[in-house]
């Protein structure tokens, strides 16, 4: 078969170069087409020499339509306005849209589901196997560790350039957590604490966010009880991890259906 040929969207951002390195270097994935957003001062460079990989030929445009007429997949870490757009011209190209894009409201959330009618979407808050697998060891341990005993709380921290939060990867390790203890997230998080805040709820899973400097991602899920304390924790040391774990889904969905997926699909977790 021949290589799969993937459109970066989003090309000049800092995955967007992480993913045009990691593509590269992936036998039976090549890059045919990099978008960025209209005015961006990187369009019409050579997108490989922006990643600094050397020239690939590949010149970075605006009209992703074209760019997706042409591709096998498409890969994107941009923005969630974007997201939703991409994901209905996926549907229409009935090909492969990889999203590692976070902050999505429900309402976007929903309209990404309608277009994997027509797409084979893996949309995942975390690429990085470390951090799937952790998903399901806290969904073991809040099964196993009850409300009445263990309270849960998720601590992360991100770089200073980070725009939404709490991080995709906190929400996966606390929906995780949610389904553990068999609750709906959205019912029982608490996302800040300020002030005469009154006790803990009991079972509530709550998050607390840092941000600051370059760090590319630290989460701690704590489970905190009388006299102990379970931290399970990951801690991403490059953003390679994701873009590699981005590559291995889009490789993984092609030729399958259309359908919403996820890493833990990917990764048979
Ligand atoms: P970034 O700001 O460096 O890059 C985003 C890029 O998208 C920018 O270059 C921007 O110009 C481009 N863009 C915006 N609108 C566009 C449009 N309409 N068309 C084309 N390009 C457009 O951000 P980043 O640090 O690379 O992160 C991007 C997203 O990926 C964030 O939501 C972040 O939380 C998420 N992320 C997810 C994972 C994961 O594993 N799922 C890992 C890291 C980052």
């Amino acid at each position: 078969m021949s290589d799969m040929g993937l459109v970066v969207v989003g090309a000049a951002g800092r995955m967007g170069q992480t993913l045009v390195r990691a593509i590269h270097a992936t036998p039976g994935a090549r890059v045919i087409g990099a978008v960025e957003r209209q005015g961006s001062p990187h369009l019409a460079k050579d997108v490989g020499e922006l990643a600094g990989i050397g020239s690939i030929g590949v010149t970075i445009g605006d009209d992703p339509l074209s760019a997706f007429a042409r591709a096998d997949g498409v890969i994107d870490f941009t923005a969630p306005a974007p997201t939703v757009e991409f994901a209905g011209y996926a549907a229409q190209a009935r090909i492969v849209h990889v999203i590692g894009t976070t902050g999505c409201t429900p309402e976007q959330d929903a309209a990404i589901a309608a277009a994997a009618r027509h797409a084979t979407i893996v949309k995942s808050g975390n690429m990085s196997l470390g951090v799937n697998l952790l998903a399901v060891l806290v969904e073991q341990a809040a099964r196993a560790l009850g409300p009445e005993e263990f309270d849960i709380e998720i601590l992360e921290m991100h770089h200073k350039h980070k725009v939404d939060a709490p991080s995709g990867t906190a929400l996966l390790l606390g929906n995780a957590a949610a389904e553990g203890r068999g609750i709906a997230l959205e019912d029982h998080s608490v996302r800040v604490r300020d002030g005469h805040t009154g006790v803990r709820p009991d079972g509530a899973i709550g998050f607390a966010t840092l941000r600051g400097g370059s760090v590319v991602g630290d989460h701690s899920v704590i489970l905190a009880g009388a006299g102990e304390r379970i931290v399970l924790s990951h801690h991403a040391e490059d953003r390679g991890l994701f873009a590699r774990g981005a590559v291995k889904a889009a490789l993984w969905a092609h030729g399958k259906k259309p359908g919403l997926y996820t890493m833990r699909d990917v990764l048979g977790l």
